[in-house]
This record gives C-alpha cells, structure tokens and sequence, in this order.
C-alpha cells in the first residue's frame, strides 16, 4: 500500500480520536524511523516517551521471542519468573516495596487512586478520599484519570466527572495547604509535567509538599509515567530530589513500546491492597515483563541513564545557543532528554518544517516544543536536528 492508501482507508475505519501526521512509519532502528516510501527521519519524539532504547533495540527482541516461543501468559491466579524478576528490580532500585502490574498509564494512576483511598480507610479514616492535583497536569483518559486531570480540553463532553478531585494551580505550595479538607487523603502530581509542556517544580516545592503530607497526614503520589524510567537523567525524576513519594506510577518506557504499566509503594500504604482489591488480566504478563527486565537491565547496566544525564546536557546546552540568536525562543527547559523549547508564537509551522526535513518533534501547549528522543540519542543527531531548527528560526524572522 502506498501512504495515500493507508491515510485514506484509515481515515475511514479508525475512530477519529487523533489528529495525525500524513505519514506511515514501516519500520525502524535506534532513533530512525523509515515512512512507506522510505523516507528516513530522526525520531525526537520515540513515541511520547516510550521507545527510551530506540526502536527494534536488539536485546529486546531477542529476549521477547523466546519468551514468545516459552510462555506469553498465563493468568495472575499463577506466579511467573519474569513478573517476579521485574517488580525485584523495581524494588531494588526505588523507594518503593510493592509492585502492581497493569498496561496503561492511566491505569498505573487508577491503581495508585484506588489504593490511596483504601489506605486511609484502613488507617481509620473512611472520610478522606479527595486527592488534590494540579492545573497543567496529565493522568490519563479513564473517566477518573481525566477527572484528575488539570486541563479543561481532555474533559470536554464528559460530564458528569467524578467526585473527589480537587485541582489547584501548581508550583503554589500555599494553594495545596488551603485546598486540604477533613476529607484530603492524598495529592497527586507529575514531579515534571510532561504534556503540560515541560513544566518544572520550582525550588523548595516538592519538598515542601512532601513536609505537608507528612503533617497533614496525606499521601504524596508522583505520576512518572513520562518522567520515569531514565527520562530525566535519573532512573525516577523523584531522585533529583532527596526525597521520595508514597505511591509513584510508570508506564510509558517500561517496556519499551510494549504495553505495561506499574504502580509502586511503600509497605504501609502496599498493603492495603489484599487479594481481590485489585486485578487485571494482561497486568505484568511474562512476555511484557521479560521486555520490561530487558529495559531495567539496559538502563541500569549498560549505562543509558549516564548517557541520557550527558545528552540531555549537550541539547540543552545546543537550545540555549539558539535562544541567544532568536528571540521567538522564551525558554529552554527540564532535565535529561525531556526538554522544552517555549516558544513566542505557536510551534506547528516548526513542528511541520522539521517533519519536511526529516525530524520528527512534538509540540504541546501549542507553543512548547517538546524533545523526547530516545536516551541513546547521539551528538550528530542533535547537532543534525539544531541545525535544522536554526534554519527553521531563521526562516521564519
Ligand atoms: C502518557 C501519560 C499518562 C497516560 O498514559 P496512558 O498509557 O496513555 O494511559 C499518564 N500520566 C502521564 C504523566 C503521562 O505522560
């Protein structure tokens, strides 16, 4: 099929909920991407965070079809090696003690919901089930994630939403202290957010929510869906920190494109969760796990995270090159390679004229340019995408 037919049948059978691209990807290798009629592009945006080792990473492949040829799943009422393996990992290597494993973002978040409020119930609290989240923020499209969510335009033609969300502008540590009722049980946000346009935690104010949990009471859970997995340049963002939460969600990289999410805590809020509280069918099956242990074992063994804290530097340090030349650049921000470029007018012409010269790049915000490559990105692939969007700049003087 050519690309015009595959748009064009498309168009006609999928439900219309993107607006995308009038390109078709066959395939593709490390950070290159190759359309149907075999057009290369660097990938700066690894689909939304997720492909972190690139695309067709070797590793993976492998170890996903023997695993294939081994056992793909079976259900939860049964213990495997890889689940098993993967949440040790996870363990090892977090504040965390327990894992839940699940497919989506959305649903890592509707786990750490669920479990919050069973938490406080079980500490003897049966009013508290609010959670406060933040203006900006993303959790996901499940009728509570969206009802979590702090953007008016992923709730419209949804309502009624659900009761028990309470949304406050975020980096405003005051506004949190006066949202918390008798009924708070937890506060919910991205330590980064990430389709809220790479906005970063002001100095002081994770850790002063994490001191105002802890007086009020409350739970603290940090959405890492996009920021985890060594997007940041640490494995967790809440590293950069010195501190850590209660509850934190993954999915996005976990796998590296396979679909599995996860939700993490510590042993006291754990284990509210008792048989029958919670369950999905496909959650940490050996397939996607054995992806996932592949993915652990790259980023932790062979060193991607290094290499995506040196990256992430190189680019930022490229981006702000560009700002001194072209003042239609207000800011470049956030940490390892997930990094923004806020821009004075709207970024859709950049976005095009990468694409046309073949780099893919993302925008949100509709004025925030947001690079999400994968974290085995190379200099000459920045160098070779900066270049372009000097040119781009320039051009549109
Ligand atoms: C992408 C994203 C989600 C939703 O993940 P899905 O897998 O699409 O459900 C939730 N939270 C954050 C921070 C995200 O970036």
């Amino acid at each position: 099929m050519t690309s015009k037919e595959t748009i064009q049948k498309a168009d006609r059978v999928i439900a219309a909920t993107y607006s995308r691209f009038p390109v078709v990807f066959t395939e593709g290798k490390g950070c290159t991407l190759k359309d149907a009629e075999g057009h290369s592009y660097k990938d700066f945006v690894a689909g939304i965070a997720v492909c972190n080792l690139g695309h067709a990473h070797e590793g993976i492949a492998k170890a996903v079809s023997d695993q294939m040829s081994r056992l793909v799943h079976v259900s939860n009422l049964y213990y495997t090696e890889p689940q098993t393996e993967l949440a040790e990992r996870l363990v090892e290597n977090s504040f965390a003690d327990r894992v839940f494993f699940c497919n989506s973002g959305a649903e890592a978040n509707e786990a750490a919901i669920k479990l919050a409020r069973k938490c406080l119930k079980d500490r003897g609290f049966p009013q508290r089930f609010r959670i406060i989240t933040m203006e900006g923020s993303f959790h996901g499209r499940t009728m509570a994630t969206l009802t979590a969510t702090g953007q008016a335009k992923i709730k419209k033609g949804f309502d009624p939403l659900l009761d028990g969300f309470d949304i406050v502008p975020f980096n405003d540590l005051k506004a949190v202290r006066e949202a918390i009722t008798p009924n708070t049980c937890a506060v919910m946000l991205e330590p980064i957010q990430g389709e809220g346009g790479v906005q970063c935690p002001a100095s002081g104010y994770l850790e002063g929510l994490r001191d105002l949990c802890d007086k009020e009471g409350l739970l603290l859970m940090f959405d890492e869906v996009q920021t985890g997995m060594g997007r940041t340049g640490k494995l967790f963002a809440y590293e950069h920190f010195g501190l850590t939460p209660d509850i934190m969600t993954l999915a996005k990289a976990i796998a590296n494109g396979l679909p599995m999410g996860a939700m993490l805590a510590k042993e006291e809020v754990a284990r509210a969760f008792t048989p029958g509280s919670h369950a999905s069918t496909f959650g940490g099956t050996p397939l996607v796990a054995t992806a996932a242990l592949s993915v652990m074992k790259a980023l932790l063994d062979e060193g991607v995270v290094e290499h995506c804290q040196e990256m992430g530097q190189y680019f930022r340090s490229k981006l702000l090159g560009l700002k001194s030349k072209h003042s239609v650049i207000r800011d470049v921000r956030g940490e390892g390679l997930l990094i923004g470029l806020d821009l004075a007018c709207n970024g859709s012409d950049i976005v095009n004229g990468c694409m046309e010269r073949g780099f893919l790049i993302n925008c949100t915000q509709e004025h925030i340019l947001r690079f999400i490559p994968p974290l085995i990105v190379e200099k000459e692939d920045i160098d070779g995408l900066v270049e372009c969007l000097d040119i781009l700049f320039q051009n549109s003087e």
